[in-house]
């Protein structure tokens, strides 16, 4: 897909059965190059209309997922990614009023290149519901901290107290409890980008971070996996695990008619997971749908996997702690860095009493 905003009307198709479970691995990677599907073998079945795709991020680029679907008339947000900092140039133009008449935003995972712009979003003026998995839902006050911290909104306005003289002055978004015990006469305005705050010694204040990240929480509803729950009058939802993170899901969006009845459906894979984490529930498969929205990280027709992986890292750690050496592992802060603390700890046990890593 070319970079910055682009709109696709679906074309015609016919509805298939679109066996994901029947998929090996390999075939599995080799359809992840392709963002999206269109399941389209001749069954007789009507023909499938009305569906108005927009991306708004993760083109040509793994970080900023957020895509607007357009289901005969409701509109949805499927994930809500920021950007990576060296992703921070692909952000495509995103209009002013994208909240306007969406009904939901689904999240398939807590990572903040799927999440990263829930507050943006909020801040826009989005008031509906957000739906994610319960183990999701316990994450993201984290990572939305982490957004507010590090986030670019624009420039904003943000204010201290000239009484501070500590070399690092916090600064407030809102009249939250300490804001407020400012004075008038002793405040100080900053207008800036917040993600320019720290490098010039300003630090946003603790509990107005709180309100922000209540404000998104406030909206956040939580859904089983394997349970059927209706969006709006004419669309339902049902959540699927994913082994990519915990709490990861693939979501599956139906179309219901006024009795009921199931109409097409899109299936959103959000970050699939490889399979390999002993922490992880297995994948599970959806037999059917019409149109597949699916991730293209890793796509490749070559995956390689040597089940004593994890062994051998163990071994170099333990090899380079009786070396002396120092060992720095760049790890995506959630799950990949846990992951790493897990086999430091096991590689810690194995070596006995001596608290070092022998493996
Ligand atoms: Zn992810
Ligand atoms: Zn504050």
């Amino acid at each position: 897909m070319q970079n910055g905003r682009r709109e696709k009307n679906l074309p015609q198709l016919r509805r298939n059965e679109f066996k994901l479970m029947h998929l090996n691995r390999k075939q599995l990677i080799a359809v992840s190059f392709i963002l999206i599907i269109n399941i389209c073998l001749l069954t007789g079945a009507p023909a499938l209309a009305g569906i108005e795709y927009t991306g708004y991020g993760a083109n040509k680029t793994v970080s900023g997922s957020l895509h607007l679907l357009n289901i005969n008339g409701e509109k949805l947000i499927l994930d809500t990614g920021s950007f990576f900092a060296v992703d921070g140039s692909l952000k495509p133009e995103q209009p002013d009023d994208i909240c306007k008449d969406v009904m939901a935003v689904f999240l398939s995972h807590a990572h903040s290149d799927h999440t990263g712009r829930l507050l943006e979003l909020v801040k826009m003026g989005y008031d509906g519901p957000i739906y994610c998995s319960e183990p999701t839902a316990a994450i993201l006050p984290v990572m939305l901290e982490m957004a507010a911290r590090y986030g670019d909104f624009g420039r904003e306005t943000f204010y201290y107290t000239r009484r501070n003289y500590n070399y690092e002055k916090v600064v407030h978004r809102y009249d939250c409890k300490w804001g407020k015990r400012i004075k008038d006469s002793n405040k100080r305005f900053i207008h800036i980008s917040r993600d320019k705050l720290e490098p010039m010694g300003f630090s946003l204040c603790e509990k107005c971070m709180e309100l922000e990240v209540k404000q998104v929480m406030d909206k956040v509803k939580t859904i089983p996996l394997n349970q059927k729950f209706k969006v709006t009058s004419s669309l339902k939802a049902e959540f699927f695990n994913t082994p990519h993170i915990p709490g990861s899901v693939c979501i599956k969006i139906t179309e219901i008619d006024d009795v009921g009845n199931a109409g097409q459906t899109v299936i959103y894979s959000g970050d699939l997971g490889s399979g390999v984490s002993p922490f992880l529930k297995d994948q599970q498969y959806i037999n059917k749908g019409d149109y597949l929205l699916v991730e293209g990280t890793y796509g490749t027709d070559v995956f390689v996997h040597q089940g004593d992986e994890r062994r051998k890292f163990r071994q170099f750690l333990g090899l380079m702690v009786r070396e002396d050496k120092r060992v720095i592992i760049p790890a995506f802060v959630l799950d990949r860095t846990q992951q790493v603390l897990y086999e430091i700890k096991r590689g810690i046990e194995d070596g006995g009493n001596t608290g070092r890593c022998h493996c």
